[in-house]
């Protein structure tokens, strides 16, 4: 069985707080910020620690802001009983 993680990078000042990429996760990983950036929008920020490098966010988002880095770890199967 495999597992997936995931790693997401945010360029916090090209972001423009459109919300596409929110929409965009399934797992609820992302959401605005309470700051604002030099352009004055508020940016995405990761929120969970759940997010399984699907990818979603960096391909819907117009403005290249995500980049999405994506690890697959192998669980080990569960040994065979003798008894
Ligand atoms: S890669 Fe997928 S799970 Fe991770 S933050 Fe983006 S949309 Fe959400
Ligand atoms: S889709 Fe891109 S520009 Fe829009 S809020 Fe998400 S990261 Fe920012």
């Amino acid at each position: 069985m495999a597992k997936a993680i995931g790693e997401i990078l945010i360029n916090i000042e090209r972001c423009k707080g459109c919300e596409l990429c929110i929409l965009a996760c399934p797992e609820s990983t992302l959401a605005l910020s309470k700051t604002i950036n030099h352009k004055g929008y508020q940016y995405v920020v990761k929120v969970n620690d759940n997010c399984t490098g699907c990818g979603n966010c960096a391909i819907i988002c117009p403005d290249a802001v995500i980049t999405v880095y994506r690890k697959i770890l192998k669980v080990p199967k569960p040994e065979m009983s003798n008894s």
